[in-house]
C-alpha cells in the first residue's frame, strides 16, 4: 500500500510540474535581476538574455555589471542596463525598484536573488551580523516588493523570491542566513494569501533551491559538506520557467520537494541524516 501511495504521489508530481513553459511568454518581458553580477542571478541574466527580454540587473560591484550586460547583449537581450547598489542601505531598494521602472517603462518579473556575504560555520554570538543581513536578504526583499506591486499589479506582472532548502529545513553552520530565508517563507507566503484573496493579478513565486554550485557557495561548504551541488545554469533556468508559468512554490532539484514532504515524518532519523552529513572541521 505505501508503495502503492508513492506511486501515485509520484505520478502526481510529475503531472503537476510538467514543462509548461513557453519561451515566447518571455520575449520582449520587462525584467529586473537582483544579485546579477555572478553566480545564479548572472545565469538567469544570460537566460533571459537568449530569450530576448529586456533586462536591468543589480548588484554592488559595477565593473562587474558591466560585464554581464555586455554579455547579455551579444546573448540577445532586447536591452540590457544596470543599477548598481548596495541592499544593505535601507533606502536603496525602493531607488534601484524605481530607476528600473523608468529605465524600462514598467515592469513584469521582479526577481529577488541577491544575499549579503554570509560566513559558514558556528553561530558566533554576532547578533548586529544577523541585524544586517536581516536587511540584506529579507527587508530589502519586502522593500522592493512594496514598491513593485501596484506597478506589477497594471502589468499581470510576477514577483519570484529565489529561497532555499534551508528556507523550509535547518542544517548546521547557516543560523543567519537561514533565518533571512524563513522570514521570506513567512512574509511572501503570507503574501500570496492576501493577494489571491484579493482577486490580485500579480503572482508570487518561491523557489526552494538545493545546494548550488555557485563559486561562493562553494567556498563556503568546503571542509564542513560533500553534498553534491547542481548546476548554476539550470537552477537559474528553473526559476525563470517557474516565474513564467506563475507556480506558487517550486523546488530545484524536483526531489527537495519530497525532503519537505517527509520532514516532519520522522523526526529523529532526520536530525540524525543532517548531522552525519556535516562535520565541524578541525581548524
Ligand atoms: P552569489 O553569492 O553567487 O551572488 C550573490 C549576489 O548578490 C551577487 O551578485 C552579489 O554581487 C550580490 N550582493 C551581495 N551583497 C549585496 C548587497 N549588499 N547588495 C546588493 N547585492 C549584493 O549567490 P548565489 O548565486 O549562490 O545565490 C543566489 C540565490 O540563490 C540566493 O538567494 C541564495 O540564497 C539562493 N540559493 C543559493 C544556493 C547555493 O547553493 N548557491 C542554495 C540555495 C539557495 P556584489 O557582491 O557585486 O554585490
Amino acid at each position: 500500500l505505501k508503495l502503492a501511495v508513492l506511486a501515485v504521489a509520484v505520478a502526481v508530481t510529475a503531472y503537476v510540474w510538467r514543462d509548461t513553459f513557453d519561451p515566447e511568454s518571455v520575449r520582449g518581458a520587462r525584467v529586473l535581476v537582483t544579485g546579477a553580477s555572478m553566480g545564479i542571478g548572472e545565469q538567469m541574466a544570460y537566460h533571459y538574455a537568449r530569450l530576448g527580454a529586456e533586462l536591468i540587473i543589480t548588484a554592488r560591484s559595477e565593473n562587474t555589471l558591466k560585464d554581464v550586460v555586455q554579455r547579455c547583449v551579444e546573448l540577445g537581450a532586447q536591452k540590457a542596463l544596470y543599477v548598481a547598489a548596495d541592499m544593505s542601505i535601507p533606502t536603496e531598494p525602493e531607488r534601484v525598484l524605481k530607476e528600473s521602472v523608468e529605465l524600462l517603462g514598467g515592469l513584469d518579473y521582479l526577481i529577488l536573488n541577491h544575499i549579503g556575504n554570509s560566513p559558514y560555520g558556528l553561530w558566533d554570538g554576532d547578533t548586529e551580523y544577523v541585524r544586517r543581513l536581516m536587511q540584506i536578504n529579507f527587508v530589502s526583499y519586502v522593500q522592493m516588493a512594496a514598491t513593485a506591486l501596484p506597478i506589477l499589479e497594471r502589468s499581470s506582472g510576477a514577483i519570484v523570491v529565489v529561497s532555499s532548502l534551508l528556507g523550509k529545513m535547518t542544517t548546521p553552520f547557516a543560523a543567519p542566513y537561514a533565518s533571512t530565508k524563513f522570514a521570506l517563507g513567512g512574509f511572501f507566503g503570507t503574501l500570496q494569501h492576501e493577494l489571491a484573496m484579493q482577486g490580485s493579478n500579480v503572482s508570487v513565486t518561491i523557489t526552494v533551491l538545493g545546494l548550488i554550485d555557485t563559486a561562493s557557495a562553494m567556498d563556503k561548504i568546503r571542509g564542513y559538506t560533500d553534498v553534491t551541488p547542481y548546476p548554476a545554469s539550470e537552477a537559474a533556468l528553473h526559476i525563470i520557467k517557474a516565474g513564467a508559468t506563475r507556480q506558487t512554490e517550486s523546488y530545484f532539484p524536483w526531489f527537495h520537494w519530497f525532503t519537505c514532504f517527509f520532514r516532519d515524518w520522522f523526526p529523529y532519523f532526520r536530525d540524525m541524516c543532517i548531522r552525519r552529513s556535516f562535520t565541524i572541521p578541525s581548524n
